[in-house]
């Protein structure tokens, strides 16, 4: 019987911290011995209507029925497969055709999504949470889960067997549904350390399930026996609120909501004190917001590495090297060191050929959290390692002399300006030091002398004079080789992100480079 396998892990809590705190959704907590009753259900009523491995969808913000659905289906051999609500039910309908959903798990208030994937698939069966009488013959969620046995189907543990369909966050194109098998979840408990657990921890859950992130960290402390409480929504005073009210001591953040926790008027009136430990990543983080987090809240900061492809991280900025103060301060532009059993290498990205240390190209992976690849997508499942083996992960970047990994970008917004590369996150960690700019984006444009112009897209702080375009162009000298100062400032009140926190820099050039057309 693998140690390392989540349904197991979960089977040994719910004899050794049988009366511990479990999941908690707002005034309710499981402990991990009805956790275990209520995820056998789960499992029972799941095998009634798919068979292993049958995919079964989810449209549930972050709660106790996401929560049991997944282990429900892990204990049942199913793959769980949540979808972003955040999504058109047009959109959503694609993805859940895509993965040829069974059984759908919906809240009520997802109704006309869960409308638009039933004209769209056939035979799908449905639950409600909530009022079920929103969706056309659906069981409510209450029966279904009454309806399940209390006994575990014993599922066996087989490494390879599909645990989860997670769908990519779609910033560089359409998502894209990632196979993931237990083995890919082996190294989570190497990661306990990393984060400093203890036998008393509280996670908070705030990302959503669909996310990597979201499910990553689920999975994190789901496998360390926490004590997990969840938030439906990624916003800030409700965070705030949440740590305060349960005494969170770990939380994973992604840094754009890292940046609004920070700007909430009435921070301090929370008691953030039991905060010990935020992890973050998903995108990058500036050095700046890294400062200013750990000098506001006062807590220890670890990053993670990593993307849908490798259920998670790569590599990781551990606590000890977030030292905004001392004398290595140039670490906080760095994504850390390859976890254990993960190699990572730079490869040419032109010829794919191994690059010396210290030169920038396309990061590469080998490790156990790897999947195959893609649902269905042949090709792209292919196109996604090199022919030794490495998966590609599009992101670009360079290992320092001590092992270090510094992600510039990614490959597809490396920007070409005068023949000269410019990595769109090295300018946006410097305008981000201008005390009035809160939020910066960086994009290439169309430019007929120069192939493409560094363009900035910037929100200005709350309550603060905005500076004039020369002014933060000139803040970049000095900071800046000036091929990859930014040719043009624009100001906007918000900037277009996807449900992840990312900015969605495709969206942003095709709205710039309209209006450029439009107002030459
Ligand atoms: P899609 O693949 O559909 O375009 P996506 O790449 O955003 O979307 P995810 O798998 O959610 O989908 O995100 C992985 C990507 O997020 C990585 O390839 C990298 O670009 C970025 N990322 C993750 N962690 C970090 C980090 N710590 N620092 C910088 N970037 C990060
Ligand atoms: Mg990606």
């Amino acid at each position: 019987m693998s140690e390392l396998h989540l349904p197991n892990r979960i089977r040994r809590f719910a004899v050794e911290r049988r009366d511990r705190p479990a999941v908690t959704e707002g005034e309710t907590t499981l402990t991990y011995g009805e956790f275990d009753s209520y995820t056998n259900r789960m499992a029972c009523a799941l095998t009634s209507l798919a068979s292993a491995p049958g995919r079964v969808g989810a449209l549930l913000r972050m709660g106790l029925p996401g929560v049991a659905t997944f282990v429900g289906c892990a204990k049942a051999g199913l793959v769980f497969t949540p979808l972003n609500w955040r999504l058109t039910p047009h959109e959503v309908a694609a993805i859940a055709v895509d993965a040829e959903l069974e059984v759908l798990i919906v809240e009520s208030d997802f109704a006309a999504s869960a409308a638009a994937i039933a004209a769209a698939v056939p035979g799908l069966r449905i639950v409600v949470v909530g009022d079920h009488s929103a969706v056309a013959e659906a069981c409510p969620w209450d029966e279904f889960v009454a309806a399940g046995e209390d006994t575990d189907p014993g599922w066996g543990d087989d490494p390879e067997t599909e645990l989860l369909q997670l769908y990519t966050s779609g910033t560089t194109g359409r998502p894209k549904g990632v196979v993931i098998v237990h083995r890919n979840l082996y190294n989570v408990p190497e990661t306990f350390a990393l984060y400093e657990f203890e036998d008393d921890s509280v996670s908070l859950n705030a990302l959503p399930l669909f996310h990597i992130a979201g499910a990553g960290w689920l999975s994190t402390s789901l496998s360390a026996g926490l004590h997990t409480v969840l938030l439906d929504e990624l916003r800030p005073p409700l965070v705030a609120a949440a740590i305060a009210e349960h005494r969170v001591s770990h939380t994973f953040l992604v840094p754009s909501a890292i940046g609004m926790l920070l700007e909430l008027p009435d921070l301090s009136t929370y008691d953030l004190s039991s905060l010990k430990v935020i992890a973050y990543g998903a995108s990058p983080i500036t050095p700046t917001l890294l400062a200013r987090t750990m000098d506001t809240l006062g807590c220890r900061m670890v990053q993670r590495y990593g993307m849908t492809e490798t259920m998670g991280a790569l590599t990781a900025l551990r606590s000890g090297d977030h030292d905004p103060r001392g004398t290595r301060t140039h670490l906080l532009r760095s994504a850390g060191k390859p976890l254990p059993g993960t190699e990572v290498q730079i490869r040419d990205i032109a010829t794919g050929e191994p690059l010396p240390q210290g030169e920038t190209g396309e990061i590469v992976s080998r490790s156990r959290n790897n999947v195959s690849g893609y649902w269905r997508r042949d090709a792209e499942s292919a196109a996604l390692y090199t022919d030794d083996g490495f998966l590609r992960t599009g992101d670009a970047g360079h290992l320092d002399e001590n092992g270090y990994l510094f992600v510039t970008d990614r490959v597809k917004d490396m920007i070409i300006t005068g023949g000269e590369n410019v990595y769109p996150v090295e300018v946006e960690a410097v305008l981000a030091e201008h005390p009035a700019v809160a939020e910066v984006a960086v994009v290439g444009l169309p430019d007929e002398r120069w192939g493409e112009a560094v363009t900035a897209v910037v929100r200005i702080a709350d309550g603060v004079e905005p500076p004039s375009e020369q002014e933060l162009v000139a803040f970049t000298t000095g900071r800046l080789a000036s091929y990859k100062k930014p040719q043009r400032i624009h100001v906007v009140d918000e900037l277009p992100r996807n449900a992840s926190g990312k900015i969605l820099k495709r969206t942003l050039r095709d709205t710039l480079s309209t209006s450029d057309t439009a107002s030459r």
